[in-house]
């Protein structure tokens, strides 16, 4: 899409929430699935406010499309993003004159306003999408080539790296909303110098920041999803915390890669932002250098600014911290810009053999990290395997993650000219082994 008087920054809501700052403002709209108590129900966000989308489209507020209704009194996004893309920009279309008041039913109608606008902290926050699929890409280069030079010195990126995405399939299983306790996993490992493997509590817990889409209209078996097509098929993105027991993945990984190491619990933020909120931050890529080949047709980008500019923090607060009502310290700050393939690549290499994609399949980009070391999306990285611990405010330090620690991640989208828009928050607090 291209933008339109939606992304216009000097747009601005009735909603009063939607003004100050705030993650949601009138260019944003974000969705999510909410409940107020009577079961969870599409929604889409307006600064502390939502609009509820079943109730708005039962008051005639969204158009008369019967299938609109249907998707949006499901419990979850699957059915609303396989409308397609097309069903999707004229919801944010109609949400936003509804909410600047270019459209004033609903500004004029204070009995419609008590009805289809809820405070946010009035209900409960759940999972956006039922997952089907969740596959996890690795297209940071600086975070394959940093994690490659700690396990393979002499030969850090494989030599498949600059050709395609490299991904692995996850296990939607246990891909849960963040905000919960997460259990620190037990699993096997070979401690150094040890001959054989043990199995116990993981001594090495990491988080990993990443971006994921969700995957809007499917595709059938046997199908592809070509260049151009792409966008069309993603709905959105959200937060991804793909935790990692690194020594379970150390003695595991070869040769087929991350299996157990993975698969205790992925975490992902609730609101999704949709591609077109997205677009003002569209921007050209990391530049290709002679040692980039070039890409097969198929994979080839077709627009220049095909990569986005999305600021990812993460912040850690220990229990003790905790205790004291001390703030949470931010321990890297990256850019989404960075990363060595844009979403659309993704999707396009995942469907190039004709791999079926369905509505709510869950794509992550792998660990956000850039050039820098305050870049570094996982404590692997940034404490170079434990070598460089982070050193926290209070004089402790951290080499990976203990029990009682709280991970907060935030992303959001800044550049001159566009209204900040954010992702909002994935946070998890790790709890011990049992
Ligand atoms: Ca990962």
């Amino acid at each position: 899409m291209s933008l339109d008087h939606t992304h216009d920054p000097d747009l601005i809501s009735w909603v009063e929430s939607a003004r100050d700052h705030t993650d949601f403002p009138i260019q944003n709209l974000p969705f999510g699935v909410m409940d107020f108590g009577k079961g969870p129900r599409p929604v889409v966000a307006i600064g502390d406010e939502v609009i509820d989308l079943q109730l708005a489209t039962e008051r005639g507020l969204l158009g008369d499309r019967g299938e609109l209704a249907c998707a949006a009194s499901a419990p979850n996004l699957n059915a609303l993003a396989n409308l397609g893309a097309e069903v999707r920009l004229e919801l944010r279309r109609r949400l936003s004159a509804l909410l600047t008041g270019a459209d004033p039913s609903l500004h004029d109608d204070s009995e419609a306003r008590a009805v289809v606008l809820r405070k946010q902290d009035e209900g409960h926050m759940c999972a956006p999408f039922a997952i089907g699929d969740y596959t996890d890409f690795y297209c940071s280069i600086h975070h394959a080539t940093n994690v490659g030079s700690m396990f393979r010195p002499d030969n850090p990126l494989m030599p498949n790296y600059r050709h395609l995405p490299v991904g692995y399939h996850g296990r939607a299983s246990t891909v849960i909303l963040e905000g919960g306790d997460v259990c620190r996993p037990s699993g096997q490992t070979l401690p150094v110098e040890a001959s054989d493997p043990i199995y116990g509590p993981s001594r090495l817990l990491d988080y990993e920041f990443e971006l994921g889409f969700y995957v809007g209209e499917g595709t059938a078996l046997g199908s592809r999803i070509e260049m151009p097509a792409a966008p069309k098929h993603i709905f959105g993105l959200s937060i991804v915390n793909d935790w990692s027991a690194r020594d379970v993945q150390k003695w595991e990984y070869q040769p087929l890669g991350p299996f157990n190491a993975k698969n205790f619990c992925t975490q992902v933020s609730p609101w999704v932002v949709t591609m077109e909120a997205l677009e003002p931050f569209r921007v050209a890529g990391p530049t290709r250098g002679p040692e980039d080949p070039e890409n097969l047709p198929y994979l080839q980008p077709n627009r220049p600014d095909q990569s986005l500019a999305i600021v990812c923090e993460t912040s850690l607060l220990t229990a003790a911290m905790r205790e004291r009502g001390e703030d949470p310290f931010v321990i890297s700050t990256g850019d989404f810009r960075h990363m060595h393939w844009s979403i659309e690549q993704m999707l396009v290499h995942h469907t190039s053999t004709g791999c079926a994609m369905r509505s709510g399949d869950l794509i992550a980009s792998g660990t956000v990290s850039g050039p820098e070391p305050e870049s570094r999306g996982c404590l692997l990285e940034r404490t170079w395997r434990g070598s460089e611990p982070v050193q926290l405010p209070d004089g402790t330090e951290r080499k990976f993650l203990q029990d009682g620690d709280e991970v907060i991640m935030r992303a959001w989208c800044e550049l001159p000219g566009a209204v900040r828009i954010g992702l909002g928050r994935c946070a998890g607090t790790i709890t011990p082994a049992v």
